[in-house]
């Protein structure tokens, strides 16, 4: 019976045995009760853990394991999930329900259950932590050191890498530069079809702006790149609709304890970052909350529209769209990069909607497009909405986002040095997104500027260089 519901594991037991490494000796006596139906990996574990010091009760199903842990109160519960008479959930919730007589209990569910649903489960139902089996000492070894912790078992930061920043050349990376929607598929292979992400690498920094389903690719990019290392990293999300924001559940750094993430944004306008972003991750909607990812995430509000992220000055400004949605200016020692993925400028709106010339309404919005000339003004790169051109945007007019022809306008006013369309509509193909980039080019040689203009792709990267413009050093297509 009990091997149909727990199959293993003699062997278990005595690898674990076998794996035993001359561990660090816990003095202090605490007590561990270890509830679990496998004979032989219950007994290993309890010799392991007397011969590190600990006080070891055993229970060899769910009920004897809640009678233990109610009589002797045990600084840490190790639970399996499948057992006889009362499952680890239940224990777990059991235990919980008592919280008064174990307020300090430690639970952690050991399991050779991998599945998402049940991790979700067992964190929902009170569990601290979930280890997967077979279960390596050293691992135990660290994670009960860590849950005994005097700070009260919170998890802490990994300490900040004492090695000197890489002295990399600044550059920008396109991950995902469409909006809205995903757009997969043939039509748009060559421009690309995540939502907007885009990676800059300046001054020892990384910042990611947005975190739309772009962030994905950048995630397993990253993971590769560093391995081991820990990342840093700070995302600037610009506002929460959905496409800045779905990515982030995908994003696997966010996976790994060692990682340091830190997003920034300012409060939606009705609720706060924090619950948008994690609203995303509740239960309908995803199998794992953002609090039990693994990785060190701080997400934290904006107040102020001048800030840094290390030596780079960040300015924001609060852009012409649907809720609250902010543009980033970040002022790299190699010039200043403008990330503006969604807006409609002041002007054509007002415009479109004017009942007569002298409408106040478009005098307004004149002075607010100035005010956004001024905030872009001499950047090295200008990454705009320009989602229509002036035909499409007619019967688009209210709906937050821009054409072409405005945007390059704007550009040019601001001596902007080169700039990228972005946010491309999911109903452009790529084909429709390079006639875009011909007519946004016949209206800079109109007006006889120099302004350099592409449409942002993925895989795109463009060096950043301390004087002069911008080049491309590559792109996958
Ligand atoms: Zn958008
Ligand atoms: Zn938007």
């Amino acid at each position: 019976m009990l091997e149909m519901l727990q199959p293993t594991s003699l062997s278990t037991g005595l690898s674990f045995l076998r794996k035993l490494q001359k561990l660090p000796i816990n003095t202090g006596m605490k007590t561990v009760l270890i509830i679990d139906d496998d004979r032989a990996l219950r007994g290993a574990l309890a010799t392991w853990l007397r011969g590190t010091g600990w006080k070891v009760l055993e229970a060899e199903d769910g009920d004897m394991g809640l009678q233990l842990a109610s009589e002797y109160q045990p600084e840490v519960v190790l639970c399996d999930l499948l057992m006889p008479r009362c499952n680890g959930f239940q224990v777990c919730r059991a235990i919980r329900q008592q919280q008064n007589s174990h307020p300090h209990t430690k639970i952690v569910v050991t399991t050779g259950s991998s599945y998402a649903t049940d991790r979700v489960i067992a964190f929902e139902a009170g569990a601290d932590e979930y280890l997967l089996k077979p279960i390596v000492p050293s691992d135990l070894s660290r994670l009960l050191d860590r849950i005994t912790h005097v700070n009260g078992g919170k998890e802490t930061a990994p300490p900040k890498s004492k090695e000197k920043p890489r002295q990399e050349a600044a550059r920008l990376k396109f991950w995902g530069v469409r909006g809205s929607i995903p757009t997969p598929g043939k039509d748009t292979v060559f421009y690309g079809g995540n939502t907007p992400c885009v990676e800059v690498r300046a001054d020892g920094e990384m910042i990611v702006l947005d975190a739309g389903t772009g962030i994905r690719p950048l995630g397993l990019a990253l993971t590769s790149e560093f391995g081991d290392k820990p990342i840093h990293l700070t995302i600037l999300i610009t506002h929460t609709h959905w496409d800045h924001i779905q990515g982030f559940p995908f994003f696997v750094p966010a996976y790994n304890a060692k990682n340091q993430i830190t997003m920034l944004g300012y409060e939606g306008a009705r609720q706060g970052l924090e619950s948008t972003v994690s609203s995303q991750m509740e239960s309908p909607y995803f199998p794992i909350t953002l609090r039990q990812m693994p990785g060190n995430i701080v997400i934290q509000e904006l107040k102020d529209m001048e800030f840094s992220v290390g030596k780079i000055g960040v300015q924001a400004q609060l852009l012409n769209h649907p809720g609250i949605c902010a543009g980033y200016r970040l002022n790299t020692s190699s010039g200043a990069v403008c990330y503006l993925p969604d807006i409609e400028l002041y002007q054509p709106q007002r415009q479109t909607n004017a009942t007569s010339a002298s409408d106040t309404g478009v005098e307004f919005a004149s002075e607010q497009d100035l005010k956004l000339i001024d905030f872009i003004r001499d950047a090295e790169i200008l990454i705009i909405d320009s989602q229509y051109d002036a035909q499409e945007y007619k019967t688009h007019v209210g709906w937050g986002h821009s054409c072409v022809e405005d945007s390059v306008k704007l550009a040019i006013k601001a001596n902007v040095k080169r700039m990228f369309l972005f946010h491309h509509d999911p109903g452009h193909n790529d084909e429709q997104i390079s006639r875009l980039v011909a007519l946004a080019r016949s209206v800079a040689a109109r007006f006889n500027s120099t302004l350099s203009i592409e449409a942002a792709r993925e895989g795109l990267e463009v060096a950043l260089k301390p004087k002069g413009a911008a080049e491309a050093v590559g792109g996958a297509r």
